[in-house]
């Protein structure tokens, strides 16, 4: 027995917990190594101290000496306290206590077992600090993210209206000096019809280049609408190097291309693929040295994709820079590395072209990427465009699309080339002399340029309102009626819903003339029943060009 009692005492002694012993006065009876380790204190300078003097109330925790009386009443507590040590820094120790009431001949003790908790509380802390850091962090990021978003649509919105309200004056300039340039040359001093030469070339820019905002926002704000048809994608590469040949022949670069001869029809818009190929096939020739040569080949990678290459002899990219160029307003930049000496071949893009291209064909289901060697001085590694694209692609073309698209295509097979200026017909009245034509538009500027541009081959009439172009369409039965979508009062589709109710004008080809060509709109100028929109500002050609169009696409559906 004894032997057992000398055994519990060497474990108590010994135990890697503290452990101390009280008089019910609170005077230390007893301590162990390590409790007297904590104290940091001999432990015969301990003995018969009163413990109070060692222990400190923590924040938080119910001050030791008011659980005192409650232990002494037998309750187990627990609770976390800071011990003063000697010489030393304070630890913080979960102290656990209780009361032993003494057996005869025993004296009455509390025991209290001591646990240091300095460190783990230490990195508690620390945990804690850094959720707290953490969670500030994120709310911050959530802030910020929201913030980028709330700017970026800002930056989306303000381009899109800027670019909107520049159109409307660009439609007089353009109008007026595409009259001028291509009918009074003669009327003109050479060195003013140079001049007016050089402002409608200029405006061209303007309108190109406000063009491209608006697809990189339309592709932004995922609103880029297609226009599908079957067409050869040959076919296209081959229209696109024809007009680019004048360009390419000044710095005596050839395109050579290689297509098989069974390739299938692609269905897709043919008008983006064209400006596709075109912002490829410019760059190609902008960052090549004169005299060199673009290889240009499609093939049918497999049965469901095209592979289309553009292989040019230029100046490289830089493999840090070939995964940013399709980021819209990207732009390597250095013009010194280009390899021409002639001024007006350097750079000069807005790093659009890319991003325009990639959003097109992305759009389509393919994809569009780029592999060069990089860039080395007094060297042209040259760099190879890749696209592909789904023979038939599998998104869904939305029905305004698709109808939009079978209409034009067979109205373009209808209309020959040779036909295009040949008798029209309408509402009965067009093959016997001109065709009068209805234009309802409180836009002055665009009024005097439509009729300057279509005096001469039909009788125009025009009304500033609602009122007074409903009253003439009903009166004199126009060939046609070109329709503003932005009339104070009744607009534009609510006329062109009238029109459509009533017997005189239920068939009479109408197109929108617009500034604003978000989806809902041009979704909204068809089911009302327009033929076709116009986007402001049209050039003289382009409006010509699509009355024509309908004029006689109406004649055909009339004979059949
Ligand atoms: P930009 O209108 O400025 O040419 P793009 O979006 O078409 O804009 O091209 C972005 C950048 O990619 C250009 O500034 C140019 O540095 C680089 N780049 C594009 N095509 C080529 C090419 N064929 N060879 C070398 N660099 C090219």
């Amino acid at each position: 027995m004894d032997r057992d009692v000398a055994l519990l005492v060497r474990i108590i002694e010994h135990t890697p917990i503290g452990i101390v012993i009280l008089t019910t006065e609170q005077n230390i009876r007893y301590v162990n190594m390590l409790a007297a380790h904590m104290f940091n204190c001999d432990r015969d300078r301990l003995l018969g101290e009163p413990v109070g003097q060692f222990i400190n109330d923590r924040p938080g925790e119910i001050p030791w000496r008011e659980l005192w009386p409650s232990i002494i009443g037998g309750n187990i507590h627990e609770v976390k306290v800071g011990i003063s040590r000697r010489d030393s820094e304070e630890v913080t120790c979960a102290v656990t206590a209780f009361y032993l009431g003494g057996k005869e001949g025993q004296q009455d003790a509390v025991v209290l077992v001591f646990r240091d908790i300095t460190h783990e509380l230490r990195t508690d802390e620390q945990l804690e600090k850094k959720n707290i850091e953490m969670a500030k962090m994120n709310t911050e990021l959530i802030r910020s993210n929201a913030e980028l978003k709330r700017l970026s649509e800002m930056k989306s919105n303000f381009l899109s209206i800027a670019s909107h309200e520049l159109k409307t004056p660009l439609t007089s300039i353009m109008g007026y000096s595409d009259i001028i340039v291509d009918n009074m040359k003669e009327r003109l001093d050479e060195g003013v019809y140079r001049m007016i030469e050089s402002i409608n070339r200029a405006a061209g820019r303007l309108n190109k280049v406000i063009n491209n905002i608006l697809d990189v926002t339309r592709i932004d704000q995922k609103k880029l609408r297609l226009k599908p048809e079957m067409f050869l994608l040959s076919f296209a590469v081959k229209d696109c190097i024809e007009e680019l040949t004048q360009l390419a022949a000044q710095r005596g670069i050839r395109f050579n291309c290689s297509f098989p001869d069974n390739l299938p029809e692609f269905y897709g818009d043919r008008s983006r693929i064209l400006q596709v190929f075109t912002n490829l096939f410019t760059n190609a020739i902008k960052y090549s040295p004169d005299g060199s040569a673009i290889e240009v080949s499609v093939v049918a990678e497999d049965r469901n994709r095209f592979h289309i290459t553009v292989r040019d002899q230029g100046i490289g990219i830089d493999t840090g820079d070939q995964e940013h160029i399709f980021d819209p307003f990207y732009e390597v930049g250095e013009i010194s590395k280009h390899s021409t000496d002639q001024m007006k071949f350097k750079g000069g893009g807005m790093g659009l072209g890319l991003s325009i291209a990639k959003g097109i064909i992305e759009r389509h289901g393919g994809r569009i990427w780029v592999e060069s060697e990089g860039v080395r001085p007094g060297e042209f590694l040259g760099s190879t465009f890749h696209i592909l694209l789904p023979v038939w692609s599998e998104i869904g073309w939305d029905d305004l699309e698709r109808e939009r698209a079978t209409s034009v295509s067979a109205a373009m097979r209808i209309v020959k080339p040779a036909d295009a200026r040949g008798a029209p017909g309408g509402n009965g009245s067009l093959d016997e002399g001109k065709p009068t034509i209805l234009l309802i538009d409180t836009d002055h500027e665009a009024v005097e340029v439509a009729r300057m541009v279509l005096e001469n081959a039909f009788t125009m009439i025009t009304a500033p309102t609602a009122e007074l172009g409903l009253s003439l369409a009903f009166q004199r039965k126009p060939s046609m009626i070109l329709l503003d979508s932005f009339l104070p009062g009744l607009d534009g589709f609510r006329i062109c819903n009238i029109l459509r109710s009533q017997d005189e004008t239920r068939t009479t080809p109408i197109i929108f003339l617009s500034s604003m060509i978000r989806r809902e709109e041009i979704e909204k100028c068809f089911a009302c029943g327009a033929d076709d929109f116009i986007v402001k500002p049209f050039s003289g050609r382009e409006l010509m060009d699509k009355i024509w169009q309908i004029l006689m696409k109406k004649k055909a559906d009339t004979v059949k």
